[in-house]
Formats: C-alpha cells, sequence, structure tokens
C-alpha cells in the first residue's frame, strides 16, 4: 500500500478501547450484559430519551427481534424504500411477509413520504423509514399516517446516531429504533447495534427475546428463583468485550461528530463551486434536521460519468464507493418484495451517487487531494 492511499473507511479508533477490554478480560466478565453493556445502554437512553435502549449483535438483529416483537407474520405487508441495505427487508422477509416499496426522494435519498399512503392495504403492518447518510426522513408525516392507519414504526437509524430531527433523536420518534455500530459506522464495536424502545410497550419481551426466551435477567436481578423458558427467543446480545470497545468511542462522542462534521463541511465548502457550474449535485439537508456526517456523496451526471469518476479516483490512490443496488431488482427482491408505483428516482439517482472518504481521523490535506482530484476529472480550474 502506498502512503499517500487514502482508503473509503478507517474504523473509529478513540485510545481507550484497549484499556477497557483490557478490564473486562482481568475481572473475567466477558459474556453478555456486563458493566460496559450496561453502561452504553444508559449512554444511549440519555442522550436519545427512548424509555429502554438494548445493546446487540448488530442492527440487523436489533431489526429482526422489532420483527418478532409486533409478530410479523406470513401474509403482512411491510412499507419500506428500495434504496436501503438487505437487513432492513430481511427481517420481515425472515418472519414470511412481504416487503413493499415505494420510491425515494431525490434531494435526501429517503423514503418518499408523500408515496407511502397509496401503497398501504388492509395487510400492512409497519412502516420502516431508513434515515439515509444520518439525514432525518420525514417523520412528522411519517408518524401521522402510521397513527391514522394504526401501524408500527420501525426507524432504521443505523446511519443516524447522533442525529436529530425537530430536536428528537433518530431512533427515538418511532415505536422502535435500530442503530448499527458495524465498522463503516460513526461509532463501532466491530460488529454490534442496538434496538431502542421509545415508550414501555415491548420492553419486557425484548429482554426476554434478546436473552435466548428466558427471564435471565430478572432472574440475575433477583426478581424470580429460577430462569425459565418463557417464549421464543434467540441470543442477540454482544459480549461485552465489544460492548467496552464502543464505550470508549460514546464517551468521546462529541469529539467524533465535531470531526466528521468538519470533514463534511469542508467537502461541501470545497466542491460547491462545482455544484454552482451545473457538474456535480451536493447532499441536501432539509430544515429541521441535524445530520450527523455519516457520509459524504456527490452526485454526478449519469452512471456512465460516475463510473468513469471511480476508476479515476482510484487510479489516483482513492478509494470511493458507490452504494445500495435497489432490493426490487436484486435476486431476492424479485422474489419477495414488490415495488408500489413507479421507480421514478430509486435506480436513477443510485445510479449517479459516489461516496467519498469519510472517517473520523481523515486528514484536511487528504480531504484536499480528494477534492483535487475530483475537479481535475471534471476539467474544474
Ligand atoms: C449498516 C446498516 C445496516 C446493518 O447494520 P449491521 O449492524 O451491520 O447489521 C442496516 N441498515 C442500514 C441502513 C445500514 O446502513
Amino acid at each position: 500500500m502506498n502512503d499517500n492511499f487514502i482508503p473509503f473507511n478507517i474504523p473509529p479508533y478513540t485510545g481507550k478501547e484497549m484499556d477497557y477490554i483490557r478490564e473486562c478480560v482481568d475481572n473475567q466478565k466477558i459474556c453478555g450484559d456486563g458493566e460496559f453493556t450496561a453502561r452504553d445502554n444508559e449512554w444511549i437512553e440519555k442522550k436519545t430519551g427512548v424509555t429502554k435502549a438494548l445493546l446487540t449483535t448488530s442492527c440487523t438483529h436489533a431489526t429482526e427481534m422489532a420483527a418478532i416483537l409486533c409478530d410479523i407474520k406470513e401474509g403482512d405487508e411491510v412499507i419500506m424504500p428500495s434504496y436501503t441495505f438487505v437487513s432492513t427487508a430481511n427481517a420481515f422477509v425472515l418472519r414470511g411477509a412481504t416487503v413493499v416499496f415505494v420510491d425515494i426522494r431525490p434531494d435526501t435519498m429517503n423514503i418518499d413520504e408523500n408515496k407511502i399512503e397509496a401503497a398501504i392495504t388492509p395487510k400492512t403492518r409497519a412502516i420502516v423509514p431508513v434515515h439515509y447518510a444520518g439525514v432525518a426522513c420525514e417523520m412528522d408525516t411519517i408518524m401521522d399516517i402510521a397513527k391514522r392507519h394504526n401501524l408500527v414504526v420501525i426507524e432504521d437509524a443505523a446511519q443516524g446516531v447522533m442525529a436529530s430531527y425537530k430536536g428528537k433523536a433518530l431512533g427515538a420518534i418511532g415505536d422502535f429504533g435500530n442503530y448499527s455500530f458495524h465498522e463503516t459506522k460513526n461509532y463501532s464495536m466491530g460488529e454490534g447495534g442496538a434496538l431502542l424502545l421509545r415508550d414501555e410497550t415491548y420492553v419486557d419481551d425484548a429482554i426476554i427475546i434478546r436473552e435466548k426466551g428466558t427471564n435471565r435477567t430478572l432472574y440475575k436481578l433477583g426478581k424470580v428463583d429460577k430462569y425459565s423458558w418463557i417464549e421464543p427467543g434467540s441470543s442477540f446480545l454482544p459480549s461485552d468485550m465489544n460492548a467496552a470497545y464502543l464505550y470508549a468511542q460514546l464517551q468521546m462522542a462529541d469529539e467524533i461528530n465535531d470531526a466528521r462534521m468538519d470533514h463534511w463541511n469542508r467537502y461541501f465548502e470545497a466542491l460547491r463551486p462545482l455544484e454552482e457550474k451545473g457538474l456535480i449535485e451536493l447532499p441536501v439537508v432539509p430544515e429541521g434536521c441535524v445530520h450527523n456526517a455519516h457520509m459524504f456523496y456527490i452526485k454526478c451526471k449519469d452512471l456512465e460519468e460516475r463510473q468513469g469518476l471511480i476508476e479515476y479516483l482510484k487510479s489516483n490512490c482513492i478509494l470511493p464507493a458507490s452504494h445500495y443496488v435497489p432490493l426490487h431488482s436484486s435476486k431476492a427482491g424479485l422474489k419477495y418484495t414488490r415495488f408500489h408505483g413507479e421507480d421514478v428516482y430509486t435506480t436513477k439517482e443510485s445510479n449517479r451517487l459516489l461516496r467519498l472518504p469519510m472517517y473520523y481521523k481523515l486528514r484536511n490535506d487528504e480531504i484536499d487531494e480528494v477534492v483535487n482530484r475530483v475537479k481535475l476529472y471534471y476539467k474544474f480550474s
């Protein structure tokens, strides 16, 4: 690897991670629901105001827990955007439900809130908004639709930690919120996530389902004499060693967020002249949304121009990334899902989108190098 190589992502690291992991190992407490898991849960609860946060083995598993908790079953329908990660859909398909996609908005790449209502049928049970790039979906409209049609809202806030909508933390607005702490996310534990429960309704069941369907947690608190099998569940709780890695970062969440926002703003300002000349488009953050600089993307004219830019950056030691192949056009998508209405923007916008390197320790000179290469590609001076 060349010294000047600029990777797409470097997992966040603050320096305290190994100390905390060692603390777990020295204390011989490495299984789930140890001290660091409790600290992480509490951090999320304080930060977001939810009644209960439960650290999980992934955001994928948090979504599966939500699907179990609201008893999604065969014949049910769940509405979401097609422009998302496979896990958003898998959680419901695994329970036999049909996933119904609606188009996205071209400005934020989020589900078009105005197209949801037409996709609702008597079989619809849930809406799953995905807050792409940590920029919130239009949650007031979505919550209003859910209320009028008696649907649950499960926020895929995998990319939304530390972001908000009209002052409310992402993940804390719907009935359920799902966070990801995968190594590609702003805060990481390698593999991991969290399930956020806005109010009391699902808390007891969630605790049982996460612990293999047992009341082991109540037993540990001395509330029952013996622990036993209460309902179907699985093992959704991560090792406390992973939780320890995460805690180092949650303690420094503001510093990490500020650094990422600085990177994002530097990209934005430097690339603005190209947007003004009509060469590229830059991300849009609607009023009322505070984002978290999860990613910085630009939009090229079309697929061909984007592929050319990807090749050009790669040949200059910069690693960009494209993003989701819309799920409705994938092999599994053809089998388990349907697209309601017309795909005006989902495929077209995803083909144009290009993600630039973005991580906590990204340096200003690296950002400037990426920007210069983009300018050279567009022959901008
Ligand atoms: C990363 C991501 C997930 C999956 O998260 P894991 O923790 O890896 O399971 C789900 N949805 C979205 C939108 C994501 O970005």
